[in-house]
């Protein structure tokens, strides 16, 4: 990859080190108040994170940095990038006054908090006005940031750049066939699985997670695993990459693939290209990007009868209890389809439907054919349209994310993104099952490195993803990827 040429964009990455070095403070205070602060840190942690912000946004949009951004010719794909990524940033800095960011800020706090207790007592009424109010704040950032087509498209471009309306309409234009799909496949499976219910003892399970990482080759000098509620990457350069798994004492495969999964997020950032470091093109072209290299390792690999036999021994020897099960049995546990409730436990032939639940109502609320008070309703509806079922309560409903108590509208569909993606990468490679049978990871990862990780956000995600598979983001690809492994 060519570096910098031109004397304005050297001039711009030296002002730009200051940005890196405050985002790089603000997730290693993030990863510290996901595992280890204590819990009455929480006030002055978000104090100090706030100051930061404010600093980051200051040095942003400061005169001198915003007049070198604008009058640079870029020479270069790097320099490309480079312009392009804070040009986004920028405009999207000045387009929020403070005043939104600020009251944004405080309307989700708020929620969040009323969220928490809400859910636990699956009391849709004592959220609703908080709900209310967040969607009354996306349609003014709509408003704000400007579209031509739909309210909904800036709030989609906010969390993947480039993408619209236009655009998730093509992404879930599938929905039907995978409905079916769905229907089919999770017939043929049983509702319940005995290694669900089998208890694990969790430092052994912590043992075999690590075994698991080295094996695939997670670099322990450049990276750490440690314990949160809600599993988590945080990379915080190209050094320094931490994730994080859960234990419950039951149903070791989501302890194992929640590691697998954040392995994937991990990967993407230890494999950016050097010469990218302290740039603002040090990261993931998108989130859906990101998705896509998790999935891969999660869904692809990791629930794959290929992964079971490269690992039966090791699981055998930390997880003694599956001595009693074949390497089958352990398949069919990992890869079990059967009608969810809960997003988040869905597997991967229902998990589109899920996200297209949620990206419906958002538009039609976005539209103003859908109030939130008709939400739980048009919920269930959609529920069982798509899954065959309906929630008892609202705690399995329309409460179950954090997403929308946080602000973030438009942010699920690119979790569809990263599924289809991962599905395009998965019939890509050349004998997967091989690689991952005989635990040749690092040719796995060397394809990964070459075609998606070294480029960090050089080219904007719809670009990379040509030059990386040969072929647009294609969603019956999840299909034919699905049919491939489950029929
Ligand atoms: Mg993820």
């Amino acid at each position: 990859m060519e570096l910098a040429e031109s004397l304005e964009v050297k001039e711009i990455l030296r002002r730009y080190r200051e940005v890196w070095a405050l985002e790089h403070a603000l997730s290693l205070m993030t990863w510290d108040m996901e595992t280890y602060m204590p819990e009455a840190g929480f006030r002055e942690r978000g104090e100090a994170r706030a100051v930061l912000r404010r600093m980051i946004q200051r040095t942003l949009t400061s005169q001198e940095l915003k007049s070198l951004v604008w009058r640079a010719e870029p020479r270069n794909d790097f320099e490309r990038g480079v312009i392009r990524v804070l040009r986004r940033e920028i405009e999207r800095l000045e387009k929020l006054p403070s005043e939104f960011v600020e009251e944004e800020a405080k309307v989700a706090t708020e929620a969040y908090s009323v969220w928490v207790k809400a859910r636990e007592k699956s009391d849709y009424k004592l959220f609703s006005p908080h709900l209310g109010k967040v969607f009354e704040l996306a349609k003014r950032k709509a408003e704000l940031l400007g579209y031509e087509k739909h309210p909904y498209d800036p709030l989609l471009d906010w969390f993947e750049e480039g993408f619209s309306v236009a655009d998730c309409e093509k992404l879930f234009s599938i929905i039907g066939e995978l409905s079916e799909l769905f229907r089919k496949v999770s017939e043929r499976h049983p509702r319940e699985h005995p290694l669900e219910k089998e208890e694990y003892d969790k430092q052994r399970m912590r043992e075999l997670n690590m075994r698991v990482l080295e094996a695939v080759g997670f670099d322990f000098k450049r990276g750490r695993l440690d314990t949160s509620p809600h599993p988590v990457t945080f990379g915080l350069g190209l050094d320094d990459v931490r994730i994080t798994t859960r234990y419950h004492e039951r149903d070791f495969r989501r302890s194992l693939f929640a590691v697998l999964h954040e392995f994937g997020h991990a990967a993407y950032d230890m494999n950016i290209d050097r010469v990218l470091w302290l740039t603002p093109v040090q990261r993931g072209a998108s989130l859906g990007t990101h998705e896509s290299q998790s999935l891969f390792w999660e869904n692809v690999v990791g629930r794959s009868i290929a992964f079971v036999e490269a690992f039966y021994r090791d699981m055998i020897e930390y997880l003694p209890f599956l001595r009693s099960y074949s390497i089958e049995d352990i398949y069919t546990y990992f890869t079990l389809v059967r009608p969810e409730l809960i997003r988040v436990e869905a597997d991967e032939v229902q998990y589109v439907l899920h996200v297209y639940l949620r990206y419906r109502i958002e538009k039609e609320i976005l539209e103003e054919k859908l109030s939130v008070s008709e939400l739980p309703q048009a919920w269930e509806e959609l529920m069982e349209e798509l899954i065959g079922v309906k929630p008892k309560s609202h705690r399995e409903g329309v409460l179950q994310d954090v997403h929308w108590s946080q602000g973030y509208v438009g942010y699920f569909p690119t979790y569809a993104i990263g599924r289809v993606l991962a599905a395009q990468i998965a019939l890509s490679v050349k004998d997967l099952d091989e690689k991952v049978r005989e635990r040749r990871f690092s040719e796995v990862m060397s394809y990964l490195r070459e075609r998606v990780h070294r480029w960090g956000a050089v080219y904007p995600p719809r670009e990379l993803v040509k030059l990386a598979l040969g072929e647009e983001l294609k969603p019956p690809r999840l299909l034919e990827y699905l049919r491939l492994k489950y029929l």
